[in-house]
Formats: C-alpha cells, structure tokens, sequence
C-alpha cells in the first residue's frame, strides 16, 4: 500500500481563521474546528491531516518569541508522529516567525511551512484554500529518502519561499510576499515546479535540536537623513541591550560624522552586537565599497550581507540566546546558519 505522509496543521491564528465582529466590524480569530468544515476539499487530499490549535488564537500583530516557543514546542512533542507540519499563521508577522523558527529548529529534516491569507476562509473570493491545500501538499511531498523539503518555508500565493528569506511588502494584493535575494523553492501551477537545487540539505542524520528561549534585549534602527547623536545614542545606552539591526542605506553605507562612528565605537566597546543591514529591499551590504562603510567596517560593525531585516533580528535573538563566546559572535553571525544569507 502507498504510504500516506501525516501532516500536522498548527493553527495560530490570522485572517484566514477571522470573521467579522458584529458589533465592531473588525475581523476576530474564530473558532479552528470551524475553520475545517469550511475546506471539505482537505479530505480528498491524499495524506493524512491532523490539526492542533493554540488555546486562544492570535492576530499575528501579537506575536512574540513566548508564542514562537509555543509553536516549537508543539513541533518537538509531535515530531516523531508527523511527516510534516503546516503552520496557520497572519501575514502581518509571518516573516518574522518564519525566520525565528528557523532558527529555533536546527537539524530540520522535515518540511515546516507557513501560510496564511489575505481573506478569510469563509470569503468568497477567498485566497486561503488554495494557499493552505497547496502549503499541505508541499508538506506531503517524499521521494526514497523521506520529506522533499526539510526547512522552514512560507507559501503564499503559488509560491514556496524560504521563510528567512522572506518579507510581506503588500497589504491587500494577494501576491503579499516576496523573497528578494533568494529564488522560489517551488512555484505551483498546472504543476508544481520544484527547484531542488535550491533545498536545503535534509539533516537526518543530526540529531534535531530545539532552542526554545530567545533573548529580546535587542532593537532595529533604521537610519535617516537627519537622525541625531541624542536619538541613537539613547537607544544604545538603554540598560540591558545587546545588539541591534542597522538599517543603512544602499550597499550598508551611512553618515561619515565623528558622532555616528563614536556612538556605534562606544556601543561596541561595551559588548553590543551591531549588525548592519540595508534599507534596500534586495541586494547586500557590502562594508568597505564605500568610504561610507569603511568606518564601521574597522570598528567592527557585523556584516548582514543579503539577509532581511526579520531574518536579522531573530537570529540576534537566537545567538545571543546561545551564550556565543564574544570573540566568535561576529563570524558565528556573518556565517549561514540555515541559508538566511550567502
Ligand atoms: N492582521 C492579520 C494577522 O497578521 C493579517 C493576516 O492574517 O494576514 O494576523
């Protein structure tokens, strides 16, 4: 008899389980038994499907890494059980825990795929029934050796990204998501065209770790023309803090002046991780190709490299959560640890 891959559907939250509220009009997560019997397609889907729900559903503008340890967890207790889990989240956030879990999951040597919509199930025009059939037979896909895909993705909209290598850039167009310095793992059309060249290594052999407790004593500074000593300066001295995201411009270029350079210099000298990341939505830092980024450069600034912002920051959260000897953390950092960067 054919073997039936065993999926687990996780369901977190987001429009695609909403409703409208009566009384306000505003869209409220739902009950996620109802969520099923508006998809009567999921059965014809030849795997088998069981679901698992957090207590209270959340917008995803609610994550945090307490709720990111909730989704681990309910991966780890039924990892041995499932060919492949499918996560049920809102896009708002989706990115951000794509990324986080994909470094909470080291070792992944099955599929992990995020999806959501921009309508709910129960809407006509919906996008949630194509996203959720299509993410759930991604996740169903083996060949000789196990699972095909065996990382954290996110499907949305006929495509299959890598989840950290991802960002929402649209509101209400259906197309919500875009992946730009890393091709689509697979596109859904008539067929489902699979680039496996683009898979991440299946890590069967290791054993499959979960690292549950991030560290959040961290913040995202996006730079502008204009930005003062006083405002820097007050968020890097803020008691507690251990890294940022440097948002520069272009190729990871800033602000020449002495009081820039002497607020990251002093930041650094204290411990702080700085990570610089550019504002562009594609491309890569390069410190050095500008006098810009040359400073930074020798005052020990982190290159980001191609990664995204949402990459960026959980995996700050996530190494310094894993008590990284401060001599390595920059190179641990500027290292690929699950295909976030090149
Ligand atoms: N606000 C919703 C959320 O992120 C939007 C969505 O589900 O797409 O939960």
């Amino acid at each position: 008899m054919l073997y039936k891959a065993k999926i687990l559907l996780i369901y977190t939250g987001g429009t695609i389980g909403m409703r409208k509220d009566f009384e306000t009009g505003a869209l409220k997560a739902f009950n996620f038994s109802k969520l099923l019997q508006r998809i009567p397609e999921l059965k014809q889907l030849d795997c088998e499907i069981e679901t698992i729900s957090f207590e209270n559903p959340i917008d995803s503008s609610n994550m945090n890494p307490n709720e990111w340890a909730k989704i681990a967890s309910i991966i780890e207790e039924n990892y041995g059980d499932f060919d492949g889990f499918v996560v049920l989240h809102g896009s708002d956030t989706m990115s951000y825990s794509a990324s986080a879990l994909s470094f909470m999951l080291e070792n992944l040597s099955k599929p992990v795929i995020f999806t959501g919509s921009q309508l709910p199930i129960g809407d006509l025009r919906t996008d949630a029934k194509e996203n959720l059939i299509t993410a759930i037979q991604i996740a169903s896909l083996r060949n000789d050796d196990g699972p095909v895909i065996s990382e954290v993705c996110l499907y949305f909209e006929y495509k299959l990204y890598r989840g950290n290598r991802t960002t929402k850039i649209n509101a209400e167009h259906f197309k919500a998501f875009t992946s730009p310095n890393y091709p689509e793992l697979v596109e859904s059309g008539v067929h489902l065209k699979l680039n496996p060249e683009l898979f991440l290594v299946n890590s069967q052999n290791k054993e499959f770790l979960v690292h549950k407790n991030l560290d959040n004593n961290v913040a995202i500074i996006k730079i502008f023309p204009g930005i003062s000593e006083a405002v820097l300066s007050a968020i890097l001295d803020i008691p507690d803090l251990k890294g940022i995201v440097l948002e520069t411009y272009g190729a990871g270029n800033a602000p020449t002046e002495d009081w820039f350079l002497n607020v990251l210099r002093k930041a650094i000298n204290r411990g702080l991780h700085i990570i610089n990341v550019t504002q562009c939505s594609g491309g890569s830092v390069n410190m050095g190709q500008y006098e810009t980024s040359t400073g930074m450069k020798e005052i020990g600034v982190i290159s980001g490299k191609d990664i995204t912002t949402e990459a960026a920051i959980t995996k700050l959260m996530y190494l310094l959560s894993q008590k990284i000897d401060s001599k390595d953390f920059k190179t641990i950092f500027e290292t690929s640890l699950r295909g976030e960067m090149v």
